[in-house]
């Protein structure tokens, strides 16, 4: 039998590959927690993606709908600025509600699919993990799944799905808007 695992669901883009990698080892139960997305009409958009992608793999998936919006900002804005910091606040906060799922539900292991993005920062991600198992009694998996970005990017554009165009606060959409504002004024 395969071992457990909870894999924190970012967003349906980033499933695909990383639940098809993960699913020839493990048991794979997906978990949505995602506060970080801004505004609320682009939430419903991931969330109704990350819908139609567990429907169609026909895996199983946890939906935490608890929009903390206040408590996201709470953790975030004295960092608004220092998109490093800004970010280790938003894994740590997402991951540490992942490690509470998984131990609710009596699962050793847990990961997440921002490991297939190549705009994450891929060794916070894996520091913060094992500190919060740690923590918790349990392990994190980390994981590089940045080869298959380009394979995956086909498979949403195949499959039609809505692709977001920042990472997911207000703060990266502001970020992603002045690149381009320079990027035409040159
Ligand atoms: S840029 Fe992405 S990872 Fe960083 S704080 Fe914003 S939503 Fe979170």
């Amino acid at each position: 039998m395969k071992e457990k695992i909870v894999v924190h669901i970012c967003c349906g883009v980033c499933a695909i590959k990383t639940i098809e990698f993960l699913q020839r080892d493990f048991e794979v139960l997906g978990y949505w927690y995602n506060p970080n997305i801004h505004p609320y009409s682009e939430y419903k958009a991931r969330l109704q993606t990350a819908g139609y992608v567990f429907q169609r793999i026909g895996k199983e998936i946890e939906w935490d709908f608890d929009y903390d919006i206040t408590g996201w900002f709470n953790m975030t804005l004295p960092f608004a600025k220092d998109r490093e910091k800004r970010c280790r606040s938003c894994y740590q906060m997402r991951l540490e509600k992942t490690a509470q799922f998984a131990k609710s539900r009596d699962i050793k292991l847990f990961t997440t699919t921002m490991f297939y993005s190549i705009h994450q920062d891929i060794e916070a991600i894996k520091e913060i993990g094992n500190r919060i198992a740690q923590r918790h009694s349990i392990e994190f998996l980390p994981l590089d799944l940045r080869q298959y970005y380009n394979e995956g990017k086909k498979i949403t554009k195949d499959w039609l799905l809505y692709r977001q165009k920042y990472c997911g606060c207000l703060f990266s959409e502001i970020e992603r808007e002045r690149t381009h504002e320079n990027l035409q004024n040159r």
